[in-house]
């Protein structure tokens, strides 16, 4: 019996079987992650490059792993072999290197561009100007067939960590409105995630319009 059985089924039932729960697992061991996998979850969420592939080494293969740290350009090269969702991209720099490190492996990585949207200094992410501006620059580049190998999937945000629910409700319903305007502006039409909610929050992310939750400590306990 898994340690993990009951908070599980109770995530999976709250947030309904039209979302995605990503699994976060960062400082967690590999027997850990390998119980959630016997209970039949594949998508798991790393914050570390070096973390992410000494587990991904060990861990079987059907494993849909998400990148959701902050990821330095030096080491998109570690992770394209294999990751399934990049979250935190930020800027066109780290977009180029994902597509070149993407085409060298033969594969289409998928990204969520990351909006700053909480007030803590902290949390990195691109501001709505900024989000706007890259949008621009990915549709104009795309339109002379740059860029072939990423494809931009959706959106990721992190609130602030309050206890004032209202004001985390506001900042995920920004996101969510940034979210419907770029599903339209965006060239591709590739536009369909919107990752926010994390165990603190998710219940507010997804009255907010959520449809992929990244939940660690309340699957596999306090860090
Ligand atoms: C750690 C982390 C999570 C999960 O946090 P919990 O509070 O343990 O659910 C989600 N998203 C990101 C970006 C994280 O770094």
């Amino acid at each position: 019996m898994s340690l993990f059985k009951d908070n599980y089924e109770n995530i999976l039932a709250s947030i309904g079987k039209e979302r995605v729960l990503v699994a976060v697992s960062k400082t967690k061991p590999v027997s850990d992650i390998q119980a959630l996998y016997d209970l039949g979850h594949r998508d798991f969420g790393e914050n570390y490059v070096q973390e992410l592939t000494d587990k991904q080494q060990q861990l079987p293969d059907d494993i849909r792993w998400h990148f959701i740290g902050h990821l330095q350009s030096n080491k998109v090269k570690y992770i394209a072999p294999f990751v399934h969702l990049i979250h935190g991209v930020d800027s066109l720099k780290l977009l180029h290197e994902i597509d070149k490190q993407a085409a060298k492996n033969q594969r289409i990585i998928s990204c969520l561009l990351q909006v700053h949207i909480a007030t803590e200094e902290t949390k990195f992410g691109l501001s709505e100007v900024e989000l706007n501006e890259l949008i621009n620059q990915v549709n104009l580049q795309k339109s002379t067939g740059g860029l072939p190998s990423v494809v931009i999937a959706g959106l990721m945000g992190m609130a602030s960590f309050t206890e004032d629910r209202e004001k985390i409700h506001q900042e995920f319903r920004h996101l969510k409105s940034m979210f419907d305007k770029a599903k339209i502006n965006f060239v591709d039409k590739s536009i369909s995630i919107l990752s926010m909610g994390m165990s603190a929050d998710y219940q507010v992310a997804i009255e907010e319009g959520s449809n992929m939750v990244r939940i660690g400590s309340l699957i596999f306990g306090a860090r």
